[in-house]
């Protein structure tokens, strides 16, 4: 059964193949994968028709990393202002113009905009239309175009790049009290003088300790309710726990261990009902913000008629091929990470294998996928995380660095957090790396090259990083790992020669 799922061209069978193509690739969805697999294939002079339903940019530039990164920023300067007597300056504790704030979000995503407009996209060659793509057989992709009219285009090749979108979860009387999500959370707030004065932010994932920790800092009151045990539950207990006390700090109430069990009004007041420890309580609320999770968009475009699975995500092998050795998927919609980079990772592979793959099939590659929480602090992982490390019973050293031995952290109040890199048990050789601090996103980016091409702790302590930055933490976790490593014979040997010199 497996073998025949791997075999291109057997489930075309029942399918009239046409004589002719319209098109090399037809790409579903212009979010970071499609527009990725688009700009490729049109730089490879392939015949390709980018199909988008809604907004160019998908979910990253609309409602994704783009606005929260500009909310984050904003929220973050707030918090510096207000706490400004720590950097020697008049603290400033007026309230914050809401507006003003939400106002600059959507300034933002209109500066960036034209990076992924139709424009763009055009005069590199793509064809782009507007309107909702539709399978009607392997080669046969049907667009009901946004302006009434419908069309059928005929293509070599499709790559599925629908997208996620926020998962709701179905509790009794959510309908009824209304709730947000990252898709309409940012049009909602343009609406808004103040802030939220008492906000729920249901889950404790990245994007709800973002968001929990940005309305905190301007000025809501966050209750930010998580099921399992901590927040960010992927990341190491050492890094989940900074994030946590640097919440707190902010005034967000984390309740974890706390179910989400059902919402309503009472005398006009809304309020989500909790379980924790066998009891139950409810929280009253202004505003709640859904963010427990995005499900891939993966109905109501063809895949079911062709016999696609779509169980979690649309299932493809290796190649990032369906059942259909020409149809494939990447981004979101594909799985197995949610991140724009991952997205525009596998729409290389993607793209290729569409154009090229009867000549020469790449597996996606995996190996080395690094990811980042924008939250303050940063937490950026890439490789294994040490509750990895020990659930795959792989033997690993820890060399742990603290920030707050940094000189550039220290000058810059920016000394919480750490640099953790395990290591294979007497080699220099990194297995996964933890950074949690200020720019920890930025600051990874080394480990991340160092893990692709094979380079060990040794070499970043070879390379020389500009005093005084916080890019030395990385050196300084290569040091404190060479320390640890000292040969006790070559010590010896050294304390003989220099005891020798001096006669
Ligand atoms: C609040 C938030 C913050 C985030 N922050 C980050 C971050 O900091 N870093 C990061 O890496 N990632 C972040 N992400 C995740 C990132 O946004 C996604 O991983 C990324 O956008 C996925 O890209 P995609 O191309 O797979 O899908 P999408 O961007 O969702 O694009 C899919 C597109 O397909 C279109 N579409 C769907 N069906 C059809 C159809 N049948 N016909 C035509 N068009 C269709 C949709 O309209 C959509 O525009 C964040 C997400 C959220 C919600």
């Amino acid at each position: 059964m497996f073998l025949d799922f791997l075999k291109p061209g057997k489930p075309h069978a029942r399918w009239k193949r046409p004589d002719k193509f319209d098109r090399n690739l037809v790409v579903i969805g212009a979010g970071s994968a499609g527009l990725v697999s688009a700009y490729i294939a049109a730089a490879t002079k392939a015949k390709v028709t980018l199909v988008e339903a809604h907004k160019m940019g998908g979910d990253c530039l609309n409602y994704g990393c783009v606005p929260s990164k500009a909310l984050i920023r904003s929220a973050k300067l707030a918090h510096q202002m207000r706490h400004a007597d720590n950097y020697g300056l008049t603290p400033h504790q007026s309230q914050v113009p809401f507006a003003d704030v939400i106002a600059r979000v959507h300034r933002v995503i209109a500066e960036i905009e034209p990076h992924d407009s139709i424009e763009r996209y055009t005069s590199l060659g793509v064809e782009v239309m507007q309107g909702y793509a539709r399978l009607i057989d392997p080669w046969t992709v049907e667009i009901a175009l946004n302006s009434g009219e419908t069309q059928r285009l005929t293509t070599r090749a499709v790559i599925i790049a629908t997208g996620a979108q926020p998962f709701v979860p179905s509790l009794p009387g959510i309908e009824d009290v209304g709730y947000l999500t990252s898709d309409t959370l940012w049009e909602h707030m343009k609406d808004r003088t103040e802030a939220p004065r008492r906000l729920v932010v249901l889950g404790g994932g990245p994007i709800g300790c973002e968001l929990a920790q940005s309305f905190a800092r301007l000025g809501s009151e966050v209750t930010q309710p998580e099921m399992a045990p901590r927040i960010l539950m992927r990341e190491d207990e050492d890094a989940s726990d900074l994030v946590r006390a640097s919440l707190e700090a902010d005034g967000v109430r984390v309740l974890t261990r706390h179910t989400a069990l059902s919402c309503g009004v009472t005398d006009g007041r809304k309020w989500i009902e909790v379980e924790h420890g066998g009891e139950t309580r409810r929280i009253e609320f202004d505003d709640l913000i859904a963010a427990v999770g995005r499900a891939p968009r993966l109905r109501g475009f063809g895949l079911e008629d062709l016999g696609i699975k779509v169980d979690r995500v649309v299932e493809t092998n290796a190649y990032l091929q369906t059942l259909y050795s020409n149809i494939l998927a990447a981004g979101d919609v594909a799985g197995p990470y949610q991140f724009t980079h991952t997205a525009g990772h596998q729409a290389w592979f993607a793209t290729v294998n569409a154009l090229f793959g009867d000549i020469k099939r790449f597996k996606a590659d995996y190996g080395v996928i690094p990811w980042a929480t924008f939250t303050d602090p940063e937490v950026a992982r890439v490789g294994l995380s040490e509750a990895e490390a020990k659930e795959q019973n792989l033997p690993y050293e820890v060399t742990r660095y603290e920030l707050d031995d940094l000189d550039r952290a220290i000058t810059d109040g920016a000394d919480r957090g750490f640099v953790k890199v395990l290591t294979v048990p007497g080699k220099d050789k990194i297995l996964g790396v933890t950074i949690v601090g200020e720019h920890a996103g930025d600051l990874i980016a080394e480990f991340v090259l160092a893990m692709k091409h094979g380079l060990g702790l040794n070499k970043i302590l070879g390379t020389i990083h500009i005093y005084p930055t916080l890019a030395e933490a990385n050196k300084m976790a290569a040091g404190l790992w060479g320390r640890n490593h000292i040969s006790p014979r070559l010590m010896a040997l050294l304390d003989r020669f220099h005891a020798w010199r001096r006669g």
